[in-house]
């Protein structure tokens, strides 16, 4: 999901850092991504959706892919599902690849730059912005979605992430969202929280963030963009997914779901953005994403030679920017576990 320094500076974890070639990844690239072609047409009207109706009453489902161009594991457990004729024994299910334009555009000598081609298209999601004068690749083609969201009753959209990080489930902050992540069962973390600042994203999107809306939708990043545990993750959340809402034939997804798997999980509340106000901006030894930190006031990070200490016990790092943060931007989201 959000990375602050996407195509210029590569993060590792060690003390090291490096400057590169904007698009060039240390991180090896094991994932290939699949040809939708055969998808383009579908049958919706909208390129790269097709739409199964079982003719019985139930909710309309969508299992999205490639909301970002360069994260495939999304886009394979898609095109999985379409190989094996997944139908819906009730409602509709819906099987989606958002910004194909981007993922066009993957080059696995340069996978961080196929991110996006105008810009993030899981920030455009508002009202105001959708209906609004601006003209992007990104937006054109969430313009083109936006009639068969609309119809969505429940969203699983499924990403990966820029550094290697363990699996969460992005629930958003409302009490829906929250229990569906623990209806799915997987990953073991649910992060709550309230988006970013800078634009909507789908899963907040209409109904998904009303409250008083029946609606749902879940944002599963599945581990780091190109590694296979992030396929795997995918392929499981998408199972779980289904048969949470019962959406599938049972044995169906029995044979598909890896039954020891199932983590106790916890739901961790975003607090608070940690903004780094130099580049001297350190995490403290062996802290990395999904460290819990267990004590307030305990260092998680020193900030021109300045401690940032936990507010609280239990404050779980989310997401951090392990090296050559930017000032002024965030080098870490933090949460509570509840
Ligand atoms: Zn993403």
């Amino acid at each position: 999901m959000t990375t602050i320094a996407d195509t210029t500076i590569i993060t590792t974890t060690d003390t090291s850092t490096m400057t590169i070639k904007p698009g060039v990844s240390p991180y090896t690239v094991e994932l290939t991504p699949p040809d939708i072609a055969p998808y383009r047409q579908g049958n919706t009207g909208i390129d790269y959706i097709t739409t199964f109706d079982s003719g019985k009453p139930g909710p309309h489902l969508m299992v999205n892919a490639v909301t970002h161009g360069n994260e495939l594991c999304g886009a394979l457990a898609v095109d999985r599902l379409f190989k094996m004729n997944v139908r819906p024994k009730q409602g509709k299910l819906s099987l989606s690849f958002a910004n194909v334009e981007a993922l066009s555009r993957f080059d696995r000598n340069l996978p961080h730059a196929s991110r996006f081609v105008d810009e993030d298209f899981n920030r455009v999601w508002s009202p105001e912005t959708l209906d609004g004068p601006r003209q992007s690749v990104e937006l054109s083609r969430a313009r083109a979605m936006r009639p068969i969201i609309d119809q969505v009753d429940f969203l699983l959209d499924i990403h990966s992430m820029h550094d290697p990080h363990g699996p969460v489930m992005i629930s958003g902050p409302l009490a829906k969202g929250i229990a569906l992540a623990k209806l799915v069962g997987v990953p073991e973390f649910i992060v709550a929280d309230a988006g970013h600042a800078n634009g909507t994203r789908m899963r907040d999107y209409g109904g998904f963030g009303n409250a008083d809306s029946h609606k749902a939708a879940l944002l599963v990043e599945c581990g780091q963009h190109w590694e296979r545990a992030a396929e795997a993750l995918a392929w499981q959340s998408t199972w779980r997914f289904l048969r949470a809402l019962d959406a599938v034939d049972n044995d169906l997804a029995a044979a598909q779901i890896d039954h020891a798997g199932q983590p106790v999980q916890k739901v961790v509340r975003v607090t608070d953005a940690l903004i780094a106000s130099s580049l001297d901006y350190k995490f403290a030894p062996g802290l990395k994403g999904l460290s819990i930190v267990p004590n307030a006031g305990d260092l998680i990070a020193t900030d021109a030679g300045k401690p940032v200490n936990a507010p609280y016990d239990n404050c779980v790092l989310i997401m951090p920017t392990l090296v050559h943060v930017k000032p002024g931007l965030t080098a870490v989201r933090i949460g509570r576990v509840e």
